[in-house]
């Protein structure tokens, strides 16, 4: 590709709506341009990279032998009142209506539409176990879109769906796409880790996410190696606290603590350490609001507390009315004592001694509050995040906190969709069953974002090499004024295109420099420059993105190392 045929246009100063690398990186390299909230458009550079995404995710799923069909992005509101989802999956659902008024959605998922396909073709188990994919325009109406493709409304999914006679076929089918999205993240080159993961709206039973690692990802994940644990810090267990709690030291004190409303301003106020207090938070419930207790450093898990009989779900904070109602005082002062609504406390306050929490009443809190004296000793629940240091729920070690993007999700659905949608298949004894589903996700168009977050610095993007919009820059210098050097560049070129290459030949009439720039911006690989001063030697100048100096290399060792890199 000829540079100035490509319409290429790159930013030199960093657009302001973009509050992560990564975008800011998609917009002055010229990959996407925004259209509306959400909505992007990907441009001849970053398409070549979606292409390369898609191909690497096609070929592995074709080799794990799931078949490709393309269902329409628009579904008709039937199938949704079928399942239940056109009322609970609620604003993130685009519903529109016809000429005729009947009621559609775009698409967010295709567990419908695949589901009355499947009790339409499928009669026997001998057509099982089938595994049906697409690479396809979702859209769902995200409260925040941000991070350009990252947290888009429209974006590219692979969703796929697995269809087994038993729990033992499904299983199957679920470790195959398993070992799929493994390759699938291999070859992209993008470190990654696999993490237990909450099965949310969608229902089910095991759920495991794909995270491509990187520092500003939305997701915190919980491991530790030794014991072989990994898991999204949104569904990673804690357990009870072991041991007592230390005997009372201090006497049950109220004291004044004006304009305290967080930890941070009591603790200064009081000399304590967070540890030392007690939160209370005041939540909606299904008859009456419900008071969850943890310690003032922990941080609630919003997954784990609705999950609590009797909490409204998804979780609601209850309004600074409700909170005066139930604790008597403006928001701020909480505490459970002498409360008449169901109090939750969380494991790790049981081993609590001397503390202070809020006295329900305006501007005050005690100190000195003692389980057992003051209190009586609670029965705890799991309500927080776990925490670096945290010990894994096997015992064996502790966990560490990293951050990712969640770029894959499998999930084993079970029979949720096909009872409610009567899918049904004859058995080995030709008994009538209920199909059993998986269901798997891959983010396409987050995958390039994702890929960049983790690869880039203060020049540019540096692409894995299966991803590179090319994997050669070709860049003359001085083309224009020498016709020895113009010669020479084309048949350049033209030789590397014979060998298979990608290449992106730099033939503008503009400053060395500039053209270093943007090839460095846009993140290509290997550079390639040609200049009188080489050509008379019979070398060209070399340097991988990643490197930090350049080399003169014979023009054939160039080409043997670029020929080399493309096959491997
Ligand atoms: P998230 O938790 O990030 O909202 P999700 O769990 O709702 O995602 P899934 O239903 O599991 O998403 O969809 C499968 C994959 O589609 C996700 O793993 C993610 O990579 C991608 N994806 C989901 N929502 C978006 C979005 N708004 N923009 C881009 N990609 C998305
Ligand atoms: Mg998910």
């Amino acid at each position: 590709m000829r540079f100035t045929r490509f319409g290429l246009s790159t930013l030199r100063d960093t657009p302001a709506e973009a509050e992560i690398v990564s975008h800011q990186l998609m917009l002055r390299a010229g990959l996407i341009r925004r259209l509306s909230s959400g909505l992007f458009t990907w441009m001849p550079l970053g398409l070549r990279v979606l292409r390369k995404v898609e191909a690497i995710v096609r070929e592995e799923m074709d080799r794990a032998g799931a078949l490709e069909v393309l269902m329409p992005a628009v579904q008709p509101a039937e199938l949704w009142q079928e399942t239940g989802r056109w009322e609970k999956y609620g604003n993130l659902l685009l519903r529109m209506q016809d000429r005729h008024q009947r009621d559609y959605c775009f698409g967010p998922t295709h567990e419908e539409v695949i589901t009355d396909i499947a009790r339409r073709e499928l009669r026997s188990y001998k057509q099982l176990p089938v595994n049906f994919y697409q690479i396809q325009t979702k859209f769902r109406d995200e409260i925040r879109p941000r991070f350009g493709v990252m947290r888009a409304r429209e974006f590219t999914m692979k969703d796929a769906y697995s269809f087994d006679v038993d729990q033992a076929g499904l299983e199957q089918s679920y470790q195959v796409m398993h070992a799929a999205y493994t390759a699938i993240f291999e070859r992209l080159g993008l470190k990654f880790r696999v993490v237990d993961a909450d099965s949310g709206e969608i229902g089910g039973n095991r759920s495991q996410e794909f995270h491509v690692l990187a520092d500003s990802g939305e997701d915190a994940i919980a491991w530790c190696d030794e014991d072989n644990f990994a898991s999204n810090v949104e569904t990673a267990a804690t357990t009870a606290a072991d041991g007592e709690a230390l005997a009372p030291e201090l006497e049950l004190e109220k004291v004044s603590t004006p304009n305290t409303k967080t930890i941070e301003e009591l603790t200064t106020l009081l000399s304590l350490k967070p540890e030392q207090t007690l939160k209370t938070l005041i939540v909606e419930g299904d008859e009456q609001p419900v008071a969850l207790v943890l310690r003032g450093d922990h941080e609630l898990n919003a997954i784990k507390a609705a999950k609590i009989p009797g909490v409204a779900s998804p979780l609601t904070m209850s309004d600074p009315a409700t909170i005066v109602r139930v604790t008597g005082c403006k928001p701020g002062f909480a505490g459970p004592i002498g409360l008449k609504i169901p109090v939750f406390y969380d494991h790790a306050t049981k081993v609590m001694s001397d503390f202070v929490c809020g006295a329900n009443e305006a501007d005050m809190h005690l100190t000195g509050v003692n389980f057992g004296r003051d209190i009586d000793t609670p029965k705890t629940v799991d309500l927080r995040n776990v925490v670096e240091g945290d010990s894994t729920p096997g015992g064996k070690g502790t966990l560490s906190i990293a951050r990712g993007i969640e770029v894959g999700h499998i999930f084993q659905l079970g029979t949720s969709y096909s009872e409610a949608m009567n899918a049904t298949i004859q058995d080995q004894d030709g008994n009538d069953v209920t199909l059993l589903m998986g269901c798997y996700g891959i983010g396409i168009t987050r995958i390039v974002g994702a890929a960049i977050e983790q690869n880039n610095d203060e020049r540019g993007i540096i692409w894995p090499e299966p991803l590179a919009p090319f994997d050669v820059v070709l860049i003359p210098i001085n083309m224009h004024r020498s016709d020895t050097l113009r010669e020479a560049a084309e048949a350049l070129y033209a030789e590397l295109a014979e060998l298979g290459l990608d290449v992106l030949f730099d033939d503008r009439d503009a400053r060395p420099g500039v053209k270093f720039a943007d090839a460095e911006l846009i993140g290509i690989p290997h550079r390639l420059v040609i200049s009188d001063r080489g050509l008379e030697a019979g070398e060209l100048e070399y340097r991988h993105r990643r490197d930090d100096d350049s080399r003169m290399m014979k023009r054939e060792d160039a080409l043997n190392l670029l020929k080399e890199s493309s096959l491997s």
